[in-house]
């Protein structure tokens, strides 16, 4: 038996039983070290009762709450695995997830309660638990089941290589797969990440982007309850909200999502605002770097940024701040003991491991590293291919420059091919983000019977004012875009579609666009 995410938070809690290490805004609740521990013990203890054992998977259908954090622990505590939801996903979409992973025990909210009502009609071999008050004929109350329940810590035998969690892929390329991770995978993705964050017990940390996503859980939140600092938990992203809370609860540092960065540099604010912020992190998607730029300038401080993926536990490369300045747009150099490579993408995916590009050279990005999935959830074939000879096949595309960056350029199914050339869609958005009468971009290849696929650009405005031909002067002037590169078609729309951890769904995009040419 060796050391687990369990042993580990268990140490934390001895070492600093008094320090603060939960807050909930929502219920305006706080908790020490100790007084979450037994907040912990007696939810594992509930959990057994209803008997829900190791190995058993128990889902969350909850945005940001403390009750969420405890559910993550409490499973720990008697070996059951956590599977969080992401609680934007439509009651079909929760559906496909709860029938793939067959939980024992589903916990939702009122605010997710509709999309659980239609299961619970079906999948009956779920207990569902709400953590709000409300007369539901389907569901139990958390707060009753854990009323009368013993706080002692549970027994269980618990190794490194027991199933901590399945966490499904954001679904941005297709139907979301169940992703494996170990207790083993997650100490190796936290310490990595306390070191390249250089976190510490002092570290008052805000969870604002969504927990259900491995880029908060893992790179944030996780990572700073095991090194003994404070989590402020928003219930959901509100700019305002956010910017508030770390005035009023010196938040030294958070993660967020690229799309809502963007977002608060709309709020009125000043530096004084983010004044005790050490550290702004984000990730999960790409973000132009002239928003980077933006915000060194609103907010003081420049950011870290982190690449990676669910299968990787997430992150495999960091930009640190002072890497900022000089390789802005690139996903930084791996992690320790984490190694990458961008290889020839060769026509039936997936790419050989040896067959490695040159420097500058665009290919497929693929990595190894401690944190690696050992698979997907019930998914042999696919699990089979994404780690093809040992090496996660990102799907991504990317370089190396000759100070051994990595360079994302777009995902294999993004790349537009337009008249036999290939067109990297983050590029041209890059481009146009760096007009300021642009609030956000989605570039996507549209079926076209001349080129194959043609450029298209959708824009939502900043500026009223803008139109299709000052973003067609502005790309060509000063040589910003090539001419086969430049969008043939603008649409100016109000909002983009993005899933909860801020990702564009450019497919839903691409579909229309097919819909309207049908
Ligand atoms: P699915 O695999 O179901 O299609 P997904 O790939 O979006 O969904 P995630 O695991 O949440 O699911 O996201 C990983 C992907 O997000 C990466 O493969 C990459 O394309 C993108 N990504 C993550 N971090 C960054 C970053 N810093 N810069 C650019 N892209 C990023
Ligand atoms: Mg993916």
């Amino acid at each position: 038996m060796g050391p687990t995410l369990r042993s580990m938070f268990e140490q934390t809690v001895a070492k600093y039983p008094e320090k603060e290490a939960l807050v909930d805004s929502r219920i305006g609740q706080r908790w020490t070290y100790y007084q979450w521990n037994l907040e912990v013990n007696k939810l594992a203890n509930a959990l057994s009762a209803n008997g829900i054992k190791k190995g058993d998977k128990v889902s969350t259908l909850l945005f940001n709450t403390a009750e969420f954090a405890t559910t993550l622990f409490a499973c720990m505590k008697i070996g059951a695995i956590f599977n969080p939801i992401n609680f934007r996903l439509s009651a079909k979409e929760v559906e496909f997830i709860v029938k793939d992973a067959k939980p024992k025990l589903l916990i939702f909210e009122k605010a997710t309660a509709e999309r659980v009502k239609p299961l619970a009609k079906e999948a009956s071999f779920i207990q569902y638990w709400s953590i709000d008050e409300h007369d539901l004929d389907y569901a139990v109350n958390y707060y009753d089941q854990i009323d009368q329940v013993s706080n002692k810590r549970p027994d269980c035998d618990l190794d490194e290589d027991d199933i901590y969690s399945i966490m499904y892929t954001s679904g941005t390329t297709g139907s979301p797969k169940g992703v494996i991770h170990t207790h083993r995978d997650m100490m190796d993705q936290a310490l990595i990440m306390t070191a390249s964050m250089r976190l510490t017990k002092k570290d008052i940390g805000l969870s604002v982007a969504p927990m259900f996503h491995c880029a908060e859980l893992h790179c944030a939140f996780l990572p700073r309850v095991l090194i003994g600092g404070t989590t402020v938990i928003l219930h959901h992203f509100e700019a305002d909200k956010v910017i508030e809370t770390v005035r009023e609860e010196q938040v030294t540092t958070f993660f967020a999502a690229p799309t809502m960065w963007n977002m608060m540099l709309q709020e009125d604010f000043t530096k004084e605002d983010f004044q005790t912020l050490r550290q702004g992190l984000y990730g999960g998607a790409p973000m132009a770097p002239a928003l980077t730029t933006r915000l060194h300038e609103a907010i003081g401080i420049q950011l870290l940024q982190a690449y990676g993926m669910t299968e990787m536990g997430p992150a495999i490369t960091v930009l640190s701040e002072d890497e900022q300045l000089e390789k802005a747009g690139s996903a930084g150099r791996p992690l320790m003991n984490h190694e990458v490579r961008v290889v020839r993408t060769r026509e039936g995916w997936p790419s050989e491991p040896d067959d490695t590009c040159q420097q500058g050279e665009l290919g497929e990005i693929i990595v190894r590293g401690p944190s690696m999935m050992p698979g997907y959830y019930n998914r042999p074939e696919a699990s089979q291919e994404a780690l093809f000879k040992g090496w996660y096949h990102t799907g991504d595309i990317g370089t190396f420059d000759q100070d051994g960056y990595l360079w994302v350029r777009d995902r294999l199914k993004d790349m537009i091919i337009s008249g036999g050339e290939n067109i990297y869609s983050r590029e041209v958005e890059d481009t146009l983000f760096d007009h300021p009468g642009v609030l956000d971009v989605a570039v996507v290849g549209e079926p076209d019977e001349t080129w194959g696929e043609k450029v298209t650009a959708y824009i939502v405005k900043k500026d009223e004012n803008l139109n299709e031909q000052i973003l067609d002067e502005f790309c060509k002037s000063e040589e910003r875009l090539a001419r086969y590169k430049r969008p043939r078609h603008y649409k100016f729309v109000n909002e983009l579609p993005r899933n909860a951890s801020g990702k564009l769904q450019k497919f839903k995009l691409r579909e229309k666009a097919t819909h309207i040419l049908e």
